[in-house]
Parts: C-alpha cells; sequence; structure tokens
C-alpha cells in the first residue's frame, strides 16, 4: 500500500510557476520509474502550468491528480493500482477532482485501469502527454472517460511524429533531455517496446534548440535520455547523425558544461563514442552500461545480441583510452532458468568488470514478455543469490572508493547535503558523490576541486582545494 500520506515528495512534481494566469485549482502528479518517466512528469506539470494550475503537496487537496506509472516491474505497478484505490475515497467526497493515468502501465494496461478504477478520468499512453491539457478540460467540463493510446511509427520509418516539448521557464543546473524515444531490441524480459513503442530519435535541429534554451536559463549539465542511448540517429529525415557527432554538437552550446546519456547499448557501442569520451571535455568520463547477465546462455536467453566477450572488449577500449572512468551497470538475478553455473559467470563477471556501482535486480516477470513464459527460478533462491551479488559489489565499491583516497576530483557544486547541512555535495566528472566542507564563496553550479579523505560504499568525502 501507498498510504496518501506517505506519498513521496522526491517523486512528485512541484515547481514554481510563471504566475502569469489566473489560478485554476491546484495539481499533483505522482511518478515512479525511470529518468525518462521523471522527464514526462515535467513536461505534464509545465502543460498544467500552462493551463493556470499550481503545484499542491498534497493530493488530498489537489484538483488535477496524475499518475505517471511504471510496468519494469510488478511492484510499482501494485502501487499505482493501492494509491488509485485511496483516490477513489477522495474522488467520492469530491466528485470535481480529475484523475488521470499516465505512462507504461496506461499503455498496456489500460482496460483493467478503466475496470478496477471506474472513477479515473483519462488514461493517456506514453506517445500522447501532449494530449494532457485538452483531456483536463474535457474532464473540468464533465466529460467521463477518454484514453489517447497511440503509439507512433512502425519500425524503420522517417521520424515525423515527435512530441511537442517545453522547456521550464525557471533554469535549473541539471536537466534530463530525451533524444530518443523507445526500443527495437525486444530483450525477452522487457516491456519497453511495448510500452513507448518502435525506436525513434528526436531530429538533431529539435534538441539542439532545446538544450541551448536549457543553456540560456541557465543548465550547466544535460543528461540525454534513449532507451538505447547510443543508437541515436538512425531514419531522421535529415539523414543519419551518429551519437558521437550529436555529443559533439551539444558540447559547443555555450554554457553547456557537462553532458552525460543513459543508457547505451552494448552492441551498439563503437570506437567513435570511445574517442569522444576521451576528447571532448564537455562529455563526461562516465559510462553506465548494462550488462544484465554474465554468461552467455543467460544473455542469449535474455536476446541481449553481444557476449561477455565482447561487453568485455568495449571496458578494455574505455579503460584503455580513460583509464579513471566510472564505469556503472544494471544486473538482473534469477532470470528465468538461471543456473548456477550462469549466475557463477555472473559473479565472475562482476569480480572481472570491478564496476564503480550496479543496479542489481531479482527478475519480474512482465505479462507478454517471452521470459514470462520460461520456466521461472524458484523466488526464495533468487533472493539469496541477489544478495550475495549485492555483498560482492558493495565490496568491490568500497574497496575502489577507498584506493582513490588522495585523488583530486572535479566536482559540480549542488548545495547542502539532504543528511547534513553543513556538508554540501557534487558529482565528480566519472560520477560519484562527493561531500565536502564548503568555502563562503562557493555557491551551486561552480565546478571545484576536491580532494578525497574517504571513501565509502556510497561515494567520497574531501576537502576543497
Ligand atoms: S534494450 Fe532491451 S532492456 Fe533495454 S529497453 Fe530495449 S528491450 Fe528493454
Amino acid at each position: 500500500m501507498t498510504p496518501l500520506s506517505n506519498v513521496s515528495l522526491l517523486t512528485n512534481i512541484s515547481r514554481p510557476t510563471s504566475g502569469s494566469r489566473t489560478q485554476r485549482g491546484t495539481y499533483f502528479i505522482q511518478t515512479w520509474g525511470c529518468q525518462m518517466n521523471e522527464e514526462d512528469s515535467e513536461q505534464m506539470a509545465l502543460y498544467l502550468q500552462e493551463l493556470g494550475f499550481v503545484p499542491s503537496q498534497n493530493p488530498r487537496e489537489a484538483h488535477v491528480v496524475l499518475l505517471n506509472t511504471c510496468s519494469v516491474r510488478k511492484k510499482p505497478e501494485d502501487k499505482a493500482f493501492s494509491f488509485l484505490g485511496e483516490l477513489k475515497l477522495l474522488k467520492d467526497s469530491r466528485p470535481d477532482m480529475v484523475v488521470g493515468v499516465c505512462g507504461c502501465m496506461a499503455q498496456v494496461r489500460a482496460d483493467e485501469i478503466k475496470q478496477r478504477a471506474p472513477h479515473v478520468d483519462f488514461i493517456v499512453g506514453t506517445a500522447q502527454i501532449s494530449s494532457i491539457p485538452g483531456l483536463v478540460e474535457e474532464a473540468l467540463q464533465g466529460k467521463r472517460f477518454a484514453k489517447r493510446l497511440e503509439l507512433p511509427e512502425r519500425k524503420g520509418a522517417i521520424v515525423t511524429q515527435i512530441p511537442q516539448r517545453n522547456v521550464e521557464r525557471k533554469g535549473k543546473l541539471k536537466a534530463f533531455v530525451p533524444i530518443q524515444y523507445g526500443c527495437d531490441k525486444f530483450c525477452t524480459f522487457c516491456i519497453v517496446p511495448t510500452t513507448r513503442g518502435r525506436e525513434r530519435s528526436r531530429p538533431t535541429e529539435h534538441i539542439v534548440e532545446e538544450v541551448r534554451r536549457l543553456a540560456e536559463l541557465g543548465t550547466k549539465e544535460v543528461t540525454l535520455l534513449g532507451q538505447t542511448v547510443n543508437s541515436y540517429g538512425k531514419n531522421l529525415a535529415e539523414g543519419r547523425v551518429p551519437f558521437s557527432k550529436l555529443l559533439k554538437i551539444l558540447s559547443g552550446i555555450p554554457g553547456i558544461e557537462r553532458i552525460r546519456y543513459t543508457s547505451p547499448y552494448p552492441r551498439d557501442f563503437k570506437s567513435d563514442l570511445v574517442e569522444v569520451i576521451r576528447d571532448v571535455p564537455q562529455v563526461m568520463e562516465h559510462c553506465h552500461m548494462p550488462l544484465q547477465g554474465g554468461h552467455d546462455t543467460l544473455l542469449k536467453r535474455m536476446k541481449r545480441l553481444y557476449t561477455v566477450e565482447s561487453y568485455a572488449e568495449i571496458v578494455r577500449e574505455l579503460r584503455a583510452a580513460v583509464p579513471w572512468i566510472g564505469l556503472t551497470t544494471d544486473v538482473i538475478v534469477g532470470f528465468p532458468g538461471e543456473t548456477e553455473e550462469e549466475f557463477e559467470g555472473t559473479i565472475a563477471a562482476m569480480e572481472r568488470f570491478r564496476f564503480d556501482g550496479a543496479f542489481m535486480f531479482k527478475y519480474s516477470p512482465r505479462p507478454d514478455t517471452p521470459a514470462a513464459e520460461m520456466e521461472q527460478v524458484d523466488s526464495a533462491l533468487a533472493s539469496r543469490r541477489l544478495d550475495h551479488l549485492i555483498d560482492i559489489q558493495r565490496k568491490i565499491t568500497l574497496e575502489i572508493n577507498e584506493n582513490l583516497v588522495g585523488q583530486s576530483f572535479e566536482v559540480m557544486v549542488e548545495g547542502p547535503s539532504h543528511k547534513d547541512k553543513s556538508v554540501w555535495q557534487g558529482y565528480s566528472r566519472c560520477f560519484r558523490m562527493v561531500h565536502f566542507t564548503p568555502t563562503d564563496s562557493i555557491t551551486p553550479g561552480d565546478l571545484v576541486s576536491v580532494v578525497a579523505k574517504r571513501g565509502h560504499p556510497f561515494g567520497l568525502s574531501g576537502e576543497l582545494e
């Protein structure tokens, strides 16, 4: 259950408005899932602000409540249904409250949502965010139940329909910029090609325009988003634009000091990208490249289209080009049919690659994916394996961070730490969280040099140089 009183403030969108319009009421957006969803929620917030709504921290009093859902695992889906159940009670007492369900779960489970939560006013798929203002207006006028689920473009089509996007009026130090939507890879465990449709890239000029606008508003760091971000640039009307070329173009925009991206797909990782990471100072020396499994038969069942050795070759090339590069990854434990030997392979791969950090997950069957039909691993066994792998990785991360004591890191200052306001924090170029004691002259957005004094499992603590 997700009691409304416990709704995470970290994931609800509440940004200041321009204040130029008449206030029509308040909104609350609850977000689950990845950075792409967070970014989509920001777009939703901007649309609602343009309609004249202002943010509220409290769904109990908001006039418009949007749920931006995630389908990658079962847990966030359960939370969304639980939240909808609680909203039913509110809607009974305030029938004029507008409730919309958006995101990946909306895309694939619209009929079930309508059946289980008839109090929902509209359901919006991942490619239809720009229809939200019209749907809110219709709901306010009493029109009940609408859904917009169209996913654009078949595979390989030239991109002509691209989502309309707003840029927040007030500058932020860091911003996400989607450059590619959907995915053509169809890994057997993954629901994304169904929830977000086939792979399509945004035209380069639109991305450049957005990043330039963000820079004018004060953004210094952009993170480019795509499911397989390094396959960017196919099927554009302007012709093919390799991801490495896009990075070079964006690095020339005045004011943009740091460029990150997530997540590259290993098979599409080519030498031109390694060269850009090595040669272009605005492109950060960090790469989050999902491994998912450490044994070839496991990777084959996942349909990951690379082998442990071909992955190792990319790691070798990256570390040869930039020895201090930060490498992080995603790993699934308990994938259907995972044998002891395959799991040992994953452990061996983690010990061989010595990632700086890893997100490790227990496999969660997703409806209508091939892996959901395969023979499942006993849940308790999968949990034990996951705990074991987390232990191993935690030790590796700690060892790496402790070995960095004495080295200097360029850190972009973000501000006071959430836990201890007397200590400030920021990220190094290689994506380590660094804590340090500030001086009066330091402000968020500054690039400072910090010498590491202590390594810990989640980063470094140090002193300004
Ligand atoms: S590459 Fe695989 S895991 Fe990643 S989004 Fe595409 S189908 Fe899903």
